[in-house]
């Protein structure tokens, strides 16, 4: 599934980049064309100018002087690069005079730039036909018109210039594209890597949802049967049956309620939910209720600052994260030890600390117990009603405050777990 969504982004990231280098990569070679042509009009340009200057026209004997006009006179000056053809038409068109190939008596262009192929001639230096630039300019002396001129210069130089761009465009087009349909395929695994990680998180948190769902419902089946069973045995047996099934059912719906919890309160709260809350007030709260509770066989103290630490906080959430970091306190550590929540300030920062003589935590645990359904030791943590998701809904919680939860710990000597939460 991950490497059809890969590939398919893959796929429409080439689409798309590609046919924006083709779109390039045309535009570019069009301009190219432009240019080339732009350069060669300019030049055949000033060679017509150069040669129509020259032109003389004497008005009185309406006699035309083309001596001193290069290529078409007898004096002739270097015109610096080669023509093809140039011809000279009166003004009616008629043929007058002509360098190069034996042209058509009669002028068939309209004045302008012309893009025109020779027809192959075995008299020609070139047998093959060959593309050329023409101009029909019409030239004017003393703003009156005194005939047409028309040269041409080849196009193979330009035509070579352009094969190049064609031939270096069809190596690199393909080229990029190899390389973009590459950087697709590495760019799509990139995006499909959180993904790929929330979807694993979330089917092992549904296969270890239905693990712990599994012992309590076979556990339940067999009693309800017994129950049903031996509707003649020992009432005492039976009334032991059906509390069994009651505590089951109860802890079955602790764990429910807890993955519900889980899954609800996923990311930062919105502003709206929060308030102020007093910390030193619901800390002393929760001493009060657990002194008289849990806690009983315990010492739990108290250690909380003169003034009062106020934040911006949802308070049942946050109550719920320090009532699961005491209550493990309670239950990883002896009847005869020590619990202590403490509470301080520090740059800007309410640090609620949870601080136990218990039993400790191993070095090699301690970066799991934070994860979805990790327990240190299976056995215990089941004695005493635990999933190993309070520390899971605790960091949830913590993180929505955008705060941190961290823990250091040394096994037979305690732990100490802390909420570091943002005062503004
Ligand atoms: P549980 O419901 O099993 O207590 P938690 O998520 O609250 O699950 O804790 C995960 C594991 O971390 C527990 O199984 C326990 O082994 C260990 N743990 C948590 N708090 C303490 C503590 N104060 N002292 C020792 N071990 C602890």
């Amino acid at each position: 599934m991950f490497n059809r969504s890969r590939s398919n982004l893959a796929v429409w990231f080439t689409l798309t980049m590609g046919s924006i280098l083709v779109v390039f990569a045309g535009v570019l070679y069009y301009r190219a064309v432009l240019n080339e042509l732009e350069d060669l009009d300019r030049l055949l340009y000033q060679k017509s100018r150069v040669m129509a200057v020259n032109a003389k026209y004497d008005l009185r004997q309406g006699q035309l002087d083309l001596e001193n006009v290069p290529l078409l006179g007898s004096n002739l000056p270097p015109l610096g690069s080669e023509l093809v053809y140039a011809r000279w038409y009166d003004t009616k068109g008629q043929l007058v005079q002509f360098f190069g190939t034996t042209p058509k008596a009669q002028l068939t262009m309209t004045p302008g730039f012309h893009t025109i192929k020779t027809a192959p001639h075995s008299s020609n230096k070139t047998p093959t036909a060959i593309w050329l630039r023409e101009l029909t300019l019409p030239v004017y002396q003393d703003n009156l018109l005194i005939g047409y001129l028309e040269v041409a210069m080849p196009l193979t130089s330009t035509q070579n210039n352009l094969a190049q761009l064609r031939l270096v465009l069809l190596v690199t087009v393909p080229v990029t594209l190899g390389i973009i349909g590459l950087a697709g395929w590495l760019l799509g695994g990139l995006a499909m890597q959180p993904i790929r990680q929330t979807y694993d998180q979330l089917q092992r948190f549904t296969s270890d949802a239905s693990h712990e769902l599994r012992s309590p419902l076979a556990a339940l089946i067999s009693n309800a049967q017994f129950a049903l069973l031996s509707t003649s045995s020992n009432p005492a047996q039976q009334r032991q049956r059906f509390e069994k099934i009651v505590d089951i059912t109860k802890s079955m719906s602790t764990l429910v309620s807890n993955l519900l919890f889980l899954a609800r309160h996923e990311g930062r709260l919105p502003p709206e939910s929060l308030q102020a809350v007093d910390l030193k007030n619901l800390l002393q709260q929760l001493a009060d209720n657990y002194a008289t509770a849990d806690a009983q066989h315990l010492s739990l103290t108290c250690e909380l600052p003169p003034d009062n630490v106020k934040l911006q906080a949802e308070p049942d959430l946050l109550r719920q994260a320090v009532v699961n970091l005491i209550s493990n306190a309670c239950k990883y550590t002896n009847p005869d030890g020590k619990v202590l929540l403490r509470l301080f300030t520090q740059s800007r920062q309410a640090v609620i600390q949870v601080v136990d003589n218990g039993i400790g935590i191993a070095e090699t645990d301690l970066p799991h117990i934070f994860e979805r359904f990790y327990r240190v030791d299976k056995k215990r943590s089941r004695k005493t009603g635990g999933f190993g998701l309070g520390l899971a809904i605790a960091q949830q919680i913590v993180q929505a405050h955008g705060g941190k939860i961290n823990v250091k710990s040394v096994v037979g000597e305690g732990s100490t777990f802390q909420i570091v939460l943002p005062l503004k």
